[in-house]
């Protein structure tokens, strides 16, 4: 089995993603996640909003609508860049005018073999309106991004912010896939997490924010427990035409790299175009200088679930333990689905029951934690193993004479004696 056989299998089998609509023979492309994904989602949305909004005085926040006037998609360029014949590579995805290729036989990236050529239309439709025949066609979001970009004004005039400054966004984009696969790694429905990040029109302070940010991006990573071996920054060799640098930080996928966020460098583009297609004046007055003008933007955008689907790669062991094997998640635990998980030694046994209960009652006033009193410890040392929990909390009968308990590291495995008064302050400081 491959890794991503064996994420997906892990997946399903303890919660955390399984196939989208899987009753009625799935859909392809879609994935929902179960009790164990969505925590570990929400605790990766969580720390992107940490990183970019709540630590930094020069990035705000916004949540903009998926459904915008089909103009938006005009001006970006998204309706007219899918109206070719493209063929797509089987292999990398990277996608081709049929008409431009030299040779039409193979993928000049990969050498991958392609797929037919087709008129494709990444962007999902969708039509607004209650009375047939007078129903509005319209998409839904197929990058985040333009949703940022359309509020510039906004933002400036409603807050205080200057330039250089960023705007931070999180939320769902779909895309028509056309070979979805790899897991969650190409879905047609997924989430990006994004970084606008608005600059003077100026090539050396630009590049140096450009640099700022794909350095920035990675740290983040890496904070999170990702393992430097790896990541990679791969340059893109061909740029957009209106591009001035981009870079991708790819992920060590099974000994293939893959992309995970896109580090672009996208000049004035996104807004000039907007200023053209809405006719209105999208240009920042510096008052320092007493200019107007067009702002640059680095972009940094992120899957949210690609970077889910990387961590728990990441995070992925089997380990012999004595005779047995251990399949265990190293997610760092600020990332980790339950904090801890709370089991009294004995089912049977009231006393050990109850007092197990109140410490989990205590610690879910504040974090994820899991409750397990069947099978033997073992069982539930494995069980909390596979789900990435940190640290297993056990009652037994000294608890109730000492008010203490055993506290086992998930990645040491080592036990150790903790007093009840000191449990909560032992996981905040590993949740450092
Ligand atoms: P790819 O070349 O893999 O199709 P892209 O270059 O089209 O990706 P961008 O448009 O730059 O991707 O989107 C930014 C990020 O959004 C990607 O780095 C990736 O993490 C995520 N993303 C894009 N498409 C998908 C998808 N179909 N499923 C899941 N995540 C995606």
């Amino acid at each position: 089995m491959d890794i991503f056989e064996k994420i997906t299998a892990l997946a399903k089998r303890r919660g955390f993603v399984y196939p989208g609509s899987e009753i009625y023979g799935g859909l392809a492309g879609t994935w929902d996640y179960g009790p164990l994904g969505v925590e570990l989602k929400r605790n990766l949305k969580e720390e992107f909003w940490k990183f970019s909004v709540k630590s930094r005085d020069n990035i705000v926040g916004i949540d903009a609508a998926i459904i915008m006037n089909p103009k938006v998609w005009e001006a970006s360029g998204h309706l007219a860049s899918f109206s070719d014949p493209l063929v797509e590579c089987k292999k990398c995805h990277h996608r081709f005018r049929a008409d431009q290729l030299e040779d039409a036989s193979k993928c000049p990236d990969c050498g991958g073999e392609f797929t037919e050529p087709k008129q494709f239309n990444l962007m999902v439709e969708t039509y607004l309106g209650v009375v047939e025949g007078e129903k509005t066609k319209t998409y839904l979001r197929g990058e985040i991004t333009q949703g940022v970009h359309v509020n510039f004004k906004n933002i400036i005039s409603s807050t205080r912010v200057k330039l250089p400054f960023g705007v931070a966004q999180v939320g769902k984009a779909f895309r028509n896939e056309i070979t979805p696969g790899g897991f969650t790694f190409r879905s047609r429905e997924f989430e990006q997490m994004e970084i606008q990040f608005y600059v003077k029109p100026d090539e050396e302070e630009s590049m140096k924010w450009f640099e700022y940010w794909k350095e920035e991006r990675k740290k983040w990573y890496l904070s999170l427990g990702m393992r430097e071996e790896n990541l990679q920054f791969k340059k893109h060799d061909q740029l957009a035409h209106y591009a001035r640098a981009a870079y991708d930080i790819e992920y060590n996928a099974g000994g293939e790299w893959k992309e995970m966020e896109g580090i672009h460098h996208r000049g004035d583009w996104d807004v000039k175009q907007h200023e053209a297609y809405s006719k209105q004046d999208m240009t920042y007055f510096d008052e320092e200088t007493k200019e107007r003008y067009l702002p640059w933007t680095i972009e940094t955008s992120g899957g949210v679930d690609r970077a889910a689907l990387f961590f728990l790669m990441d995070a992925y062991r089997e380990e012999k333990v004595g005779e047995d094997e251990r399949v265990v998640l190293k997610l760092h635990p600020k990332l980790a689905p339950y904090k801890a998980a709370v089991f009294p030694l004995l089912a049977n046994k009231p006393q050990l029951v109850e007092y197990a209960r109140k410490i989990y009652g205590d610690l879910k006033n504040e974090w994820m934690v899991a409750w397990d009193e069947r099978g033997n410890i073992g069982k539930r040392y494995r069980a909390q193993d596979e789900a990435g929990t940190p640290f297993c909390i056990t009652v037994d009968f000294d608890s109730l004479e000492k008010d203490d308990v055993t506290i086992r590291d998930r990645d040491l495995m080592t036990q150790e004696r903790v007093k009840v008064t000191d449990i909560h302050k032992f996981i905040a400081e590993k949740m450092k």
